[in-house]
């Protein structure tokens, strides 16, 4: 990475699609976009054309300093005290702003990530309903009157933690954003949040929406950086009181060790997946083969719980490997914002070599190469469908996270051999299962270890309903009322009427 000691604090940049945006490039800070400290700079690439995109600033101890004293600034003067129906007025104004600006949030997701242009589209709205979400729980985080005698009062309510520390991966930048700042800040807590190094962008610019929904300075903090630095800084910082966390199960456990070391932090971890999605003999097909595609395609495979470990059992095996093989050559891939395009680009230049790799690890271990296995083109960090068939539990393919459209294919005899082998997995983050029988889908769904079981669907998400692991998948659940669990402690008031009145 190159370095700049002064950059501007934004800069004009000219989408894919022709329009004109400014990027803030700065961190932001207490309301307010400035240089970090050191006036050090890195370099966001374009995984499309591998062309620079920008220059941000990056975030070191001393600019993460300053951005959690700006958090607990704003957590004890005004935003943990006010009526939290105001805070919901702040995100849904937020929510609005989003709407307003959705056009160039998504082109910006997809220049930055690589992901296709109508898949940054279904992001966006997904943040808006999100942060619409989070807005209506502001004000019904209700807590309970206790009855344990008439000698007593009683009650329990929740409470906000504090500062929160948020790190979050690339693959889904501004989805993970709002998945973070959304209940924290329903919740009265305020915010310091990295992005990851390769896809800063659409956080800055969201922020820059956050100050013009007059959220107040200090709530929302996010500093562009390293996970080395400036995620170090945050997950052993003693004033953040909570962090969470999405991206590997390796960083996970990194992170966690860190926050119990440095002052026994609350602790939420998204983690790493290798999912297994079911097809069971009786299923509709043609149905099934699309959640197969849904399954590990969407996103260019960039997604902790893709469905790739395709399971299918012997009476379909030939026909649907075969429908899966032609749907796989028939996505259209390439640059994002060409119309019909369904897998974009890998999000970076590592990336596109670890899956690679696994190429050729698949092919040294005795796997069958169905489709793809080789990079489109030769620049920007694209990547043929990949289904491998054949696959045997003791292939690293079988095993470990690849994070790319990349399928691994196994053939079973009977419902309790699927389960057994999805289940063969320190990963348990979610499972699909294709069946027209009521009986399959429950029996199977009830015996799965995954946080999510989807039946006759894949991928499929409602901001409802919790997500989240078991196993080493993760600890905690986002979205639906479960993410509130994580952003708020109970009191416990009890007040003795022993006496009665004087
Ligand atoms: P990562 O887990 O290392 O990075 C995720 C975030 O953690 C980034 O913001 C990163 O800067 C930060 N981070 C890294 N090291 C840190 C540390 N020591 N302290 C604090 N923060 C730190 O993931 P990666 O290196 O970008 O990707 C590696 C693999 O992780 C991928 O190939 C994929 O398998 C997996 N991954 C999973 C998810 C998910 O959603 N589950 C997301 C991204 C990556």
């Amino acid at each position: 990475l190159r370095y700049y000691s002064h950059y501007p604090l934004s800069k004009s940049i000219t989408l894919p699609n022709g329009k004109v945006y400014e990027q803030p490039t700065g961190l932001f800070i207490n309301g307010e976009f400035v240089a970090s400290q050191q006036h050090k700079t890195f370099e966001v690439i374009n995984p499309s054309n591998e062309d620079e995109i920008c220059h941000v600033y990056e975030a070191r101890t001393e600019d993460v300093d300053a951005a959690v004293d700006a958090a607990y600034n704003a957590f004890h003067s005004e935003w943990s005290k006010m009526d939290p129906s105001i805070r919901g007025e702040h995100l849904m104004k937020l929510a609005e702003l989003m709407e307003k600006n959705k056009d160039t949030l998504a082109a910006i997701e997809s220049m930055d990530n690589g992901k296709a242009l109508f898949m940054a589209e279904i992001d966006v709205k997904l943040v808006i309903n999100y942060l619409k979400y989070c807005a209506g729980w502001a004000d019904k985080l209700f807590g309970k009157v206790v009855d344990t005698g008439s000698n007593y009062f009683n009650y329990i309510k929740r409470e906000p933690i504090g500062v929160c520390g948020q790190i979050i991966p690339w693959n889904f930048p501004l989805l993970m954003w709002s998945w973070k700042v959304g209940p924290a800040l329903a919740a009265g807590n305020t915010i310091v949040l990295k992005t990851a190094e390769s896809t800063p962008l659409s956080a800055l610019y969201a922020a820059k929406l956050a100050k013009e929904a007059g959220i107040p300075d200090g709530v929302i903090n996010i500093v562009s950086g390293f996970g080395k630095i400036t995620g170090e800084a945050i997950s052993t910082h003693p004033k953040i009181k909570k962090l969470a966390f999405t991206g590997s199960t390796a960083t996970g456990k990194h992170i966690m060790k860190a926050a119990a070391e440095s002052n026994l932090k609350k602790v939420t971890l998204e983690l790493g997946g290798k999912s297994p999605n079911i097809v069971f003999n009786d299923a509709d097909i043609k149905k099934a083969v699309n959640n197969l595609i849904l399954g590990i395609f969407f996103n260019s495979g960039e997604v902790c719980c893709a469905g790739s470990r395709v399971f299918i059992q012997e009476g379909v095996y030939d026909q649907v490997l075969e429908e899966f093989k032609i749907a796989a050559e028939a996505l259209k891939v390439g640059n994002p914002f060409e119309e019909g395009v369904f897998q974009g680009a890998q999000t970076s230049q590592q990336q596109l070599t670890k899956i690679l790799g696994y190429v050729e690890s698949g092919k040294d271990e005795g796997a069958t190469l169905v489709t793809g296995g080789e990079r489109l083109g030769d620049k920007g960090y694209f990547v043929k469908p990949t289904i491998f068939a054949d696959v045997k539990p003791n292939m690293k393919i079988y095993s470990e996270e690849i994070f790319g459209p990349f399928a691994v294919v196994t053939k079973f005899k009977t419902a309790d051999e699927a389960i057994a082998m999805a289940n063969d997995s320190e990963y348990g983050l979610a499972a699909g299962i294709h069946t027209t029988s009521l009986d399959t889908a429950t029996y199977v769904a009830n015996n799965l270890e995954a946080g999510t079981v989807w039946i006759n669907t894949y991928n499929d998400f409602h901001h409802n309903m919790p997500f989240g692991g078991f196993k080493q998948s993760g600890i905690g659940r986002e979205m639906g009322e479960a993410a509130f669990e994580n952003y708020t402690q109970w009191k416990t008031v009890r007040i003795a009427i022993n006496d009665g009145p004087q």
